[in-house]
């Protein structure tokens, strides 16, 4: 049965695409079963994996909203053992569509359901809100990983999330578990980025990562070409290191 995490942060800009592309490409490399699934209706995860949303004919919205089975909307991806449900703009309706929706915050997880027998691990990339979308990613996981960016304001808004991640725990699902909160967009020249990575180390304890995700321009490069860091330059740091976070979610177990 897999393990479902879900990748969430309000804010933008912080990291969570790039990992979930990239974490999944890593354990998919590592030979477990990924299933990637892209709940943000910017898409960012399906084109940084080549799929081009003007040619995605079926999406995840297809699925919250009308009702189709996930199946019908999984593909496979150029990484070995690595498949995506891919999200268009359209996504963006679902928002306010799933308001009136009865269950609307257990759509995803009752869709996911009938395939996690099919996968080790399932990973949700999901928009930067706390709206129904995160909370659907958040009521159908196990657990959570919280990108934080190493840059001023990091911790702004974490109150928030920790808020909303107690009422989803509280009320929707009492199996969500902090898997780890990961620093990301670490600059050691900088005494910022320091000073972030002690800040969130004494807040979150053995709850942070050991691995640390730097500034690296590899990662940031790789999306344009559809292709996870891992394809685009095996050598590169940023391959190294999203390598590295992926054995620590193993070990997690
Ligand atoms: P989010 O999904 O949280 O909005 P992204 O993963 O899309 O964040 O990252 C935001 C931007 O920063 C993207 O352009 C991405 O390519 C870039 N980026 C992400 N992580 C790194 C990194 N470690 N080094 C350099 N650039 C990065
Ligand atoms: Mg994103």
């Amino acid at each position: 049965m897999a393990k479902v995490i879900a990748i969430a942060n309000q804010k933008g800009g912080v990291g969570k695409t790039t990992t979930a592309v990239n974490l999944g490409a890593c354990l998919g490399t590592l030979g477990k079963k990924v299933l990637l699934i892209d709940i943000d209706p910017q898409g960012n995860a399906s084109s940084g994996l080549g799929f081009n949303r003007m040619e995605v004919e079926r999406c995840i919205y297809d699925v919250i909203i009308n009702g189709l089975p996930l199946k019908s909307v999984i593909q496979e991806t150029r990484v070995e053992n690595l498949h995506l449900v891919p999200a268009t703009i359209q996504l963006a309706g679902a928002e306010i569509e799933l308001v009136a929706a009865i269950s609307r915050e257990m759509k995803l997880k009752k869709a996911l359901s009938p395939e996690k027998e099919n996968y080790d691990y399932v990973i949700i990339d999901s928009p930067p809100s706390l709206g129904l979308l995160t909370i659907n990613a958040l009521t159908a996981a196990d657990s959570l990983i919280i990108p934080i960016q190493c840059e001023y304001y990091a911790l702004e808004g974490l109150g928030q999330l920790m808020n909303t991640i107690q009422l989803v725990q509280k009320h929707l699902n009492p199996r969500l578990q902090l898997e780890g909160v990961l620093l990301t967009m670490f600059d050691a020249r900088t005494n910022l980025s320091i000073q972030v990575v002690d800040e969130v180390k004494s807040f979150f304890k053995n709850k942070v990562f050991r691995t640390i995700i730097p500034r690296n321009v590899r990662l940031s490069e790789a999306p344009s070409h559809g292709l996870p860091v891992i394809m685009y330059d095996p050598k590169c740091r940023g391959s190294e290191v999203y390598f590295e976070l992926a054995k620590e979610v193993i070990e997690n177990g």
